[in-house]
């Protein structure tokens, strides 16, 4: 939402004409977090926990991280239609991408680049 608002200020974007991708990340087929944590990020959100967290049995739940995220796009604005989500567990293809959880801590990271580029009047 912060940054909804910062683009309006400094570029004059408004909300609904913004772009936003989720990355990869860990998804809510492994995030596994005890109920405190569960707990925790639900006071946190303004939305139904059942949104984002599964009750996963035995004190454990799911995260949806992917949801979380997805939902705080739209509350600042951002059309569905207009907000990509990789869907790329970064666990479940440690193969592929850094997994903090997969490799016990001992990994890299993740970055992703944006530019803005000037409108062109080709528009092929
Ligand atoms: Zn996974």
């Amino acid at each position: 939402m912060k940054m909804a608002e910062a683009m309006e200020r400094a570029f004059g974007s408004k909300p609904e004409e913004l772009l936003a991708a989720i990355g990869p990340s860990i998804g809510p087929c492994c995030y596994e977090v005890d109920q405190p944590v569960a707990e925790a990020f639900a006071a946190k959100m303004d939305w139904r926990p059942e949104n984002f967290i599964k009750n996963g049995g035995n004190g454990k739940y799911m995260l949806n991280l992917w949801e979380a995220n997805r939902r705080a796009l739209l509350c600042a604005g951002l059309l569905p239609e207009r907000i990509s989500i990789a869907e790329l567990c970064t666990q479940c293809h440690a193969d592929l991408l850094y997994s903090h959880r997969a490799s016990g801590g001992k990994r890299g990271g993740l970055a992703a680049f944006f530019a803005l580029k000037e409108a062109s009047a080709c528009q092929n």
